[in-house]
């Protein structure tokens, strides 16, 4: 096993387009993001997993107003995503207009993506699969 697991390094491969999730050693849960320790068993071995980008929207807001860094990106979705691999993420959602949430379907199969706003700001995303 190699170092535990840093939320740097969570936020990096983002960057990158290589999105990670952790993985408890001892019982399997997949969480993200990152957590010390496993929601499941309480364990704090923890190691990087791929997961397969496959997912279904839980829930999701359109954002209007948003804090000063993100304020020329509005309105933009943010969506609450189930991961295939059980666990729940936030993140950008892509392919809907969003002025338009009413074409938003919840339980919709979305797939992993990136939004790229400008280098070095890259943030999580799905688009409807
Ligand atoms: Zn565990």
């Amino acid at each position: 096993m190699s170092e535990k697991p840093t939320v740097e390094e969570y936020l990096q491969n983002i960057q990158d387009g290589q999105f990670k999730a952790y993985k408890c050693v001892d019982c399997g849960m997949v969480i993200a993001p990152p957590s010390g320790s496993c929601y499941g068993c309480g364990s704090s071995k923890m190691e990087w997993t791929n997961i397969s980008g496959k997912g279904k929207i839980v829930s999701f807001t359109v954002i209007h107003i948003a804090p000063d860094a993100f304020a020329e990106e509005t309105p933009y979705y943010i969506a609450i995503v189930e991961l295939a691999e059980g666990t729940r993420v936030s993140a950008r959602l892509l392919g809907h207009d969003p002025l338009k949430p009413e074409e938003v379907k919840l339980g919709s199969d979305v797939k992993l993506d990136y939004e790229t706003i400008e280098p070095g700001k890259k943030y999580l995303a799905f688009r409807v699969a």
